[in-house]
């Protein structure tokens, strides 16, 4: 099976309404696609309805933001109950921190004399949240950058002008959520975070003990050593392995759609936490 357990729609920062997510997902060869929006599950039942459609299986996800010793981490949440009242509760108080840091990220780009960034993030965002993605579009449009990674470089990343640091969940609220709500708490993306080794086997016991359950082996920008180096990592603390390309969307430069390698070896599969309740697989349509 092919799998890509990590993408966004248009519901958070991704490009792609739900439907078109799935049906290029069907098109590139997933058969079990996951959408896991920046703290927002809106895309969900329109995913699941297009999967149903195409042929995939769908599985319910969601990225959930937290901050972890000052630093920003990102918990991906698999094969969720998006009705769960406590789940959806924590989401909807990031997207309050979110909506307050929008005015604030406003407030020090005008500073720096660049106006009316929120209405044009805003004219970006498509959905319940607003994003540095959609600061960084406009930023790129009104050409204060060359390209999204500019802005961040510029304005956007930790240390620069308009970055605001972040008030997220604490991580055992995020994973007790996903928990809650019936998945699997996955640490996604872990290299990106430049954790030395003792402060990754902190996180990852921290994580444990609170009831996470797995980590992103394979991962948007993870090349070859680094998914080797997760596997061992996952191996040694007793997680499951996850594997998804972190996809925003045709325009955006990293993770294609599906282009995701396979688990190195000795890993084992975040799924077969899950598969045993999965539906039969039907036919394929795209
Ligand atoms: P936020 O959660 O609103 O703080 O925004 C974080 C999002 O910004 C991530 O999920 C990425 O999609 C995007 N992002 C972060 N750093 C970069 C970068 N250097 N270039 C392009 N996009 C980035
Ligand atoms: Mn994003
Ligand atoms: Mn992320
Ligand atoms: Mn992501």
């Amino acid at each position: 099976m092919r799998y890509d357990l990590h993408t966004h729609s248009l519901h958070s920062d991704g490009t792609l309404a739900p439907t078109e997510l799935v049906r290029r997902a069907c098109a590139n060869g997933v058969e079990v696609l996951a959408l896991t929006d920046h703290d927002v599950t809106d895309g969900l039942a329109e995913a699941a309805v297009a999967a149903h459609g195409f042929g995939l299986t769908f599985i319910p996800g969601v990225e959930i933001s937290v901050t972890w010793m000052n630093q920003t981490l990102h918990i991906v949440g698999l094969n969720i109950d998006p009705a769960h009242p406590e789940l959806q509760a924590g989401l909807a108080g990031l997207r309050e921190f979110r909506h307050w840091r929008a005015q604030e990220i406003d407030r020090r780009l005008a500073k720096k004399r660049i106006v009316g960034a929120l209405d044009g993030a805003a004219r970006h965002a498509k959905g319940a949240i607003l994003s540095r993605t959609h600061f960084a579009r406009f930023l790129v449009e009104q050409r204060h950058a060359r390209d999204m990674a500019q802005a961040f470089k510029l304005f956007l990343a930790r240390g620069k002008p308009a970055h605001v640091p972040g008030r997220w969940a604490p991580l055992g609220d995020a994973v007790r959520w996903i928990r809650g709500a019936g998945g699997v708490a996955v640490i996604a993306h872990p290299a990106r975070y430049k954790l030395t080794a003792g402060k990754l086997r902190k996180l990852l016991g921290e994580f444990r003990d609170c009831g996470g359950q797995a980590i992103e082996v394979v991962a948007g920008r993870h090349d070859a050593e680094t998914a080797r180096h997760f596997a061992a990592v996952a191996q040694e603390h007793g997680l499951l392995a996850s594997a998804g390309s972190d996809y925003h969307g045709p325009e955006n430069g990293w993770g294609d759609l599906g282009r995701v390698a396979p688990l190195p070896d000795g890993c084992t599969p975040v799924w077969e936490a899950w598969t045993a309740r999965q539906p039969a697989p039907v036919a394929r349509a795209c």
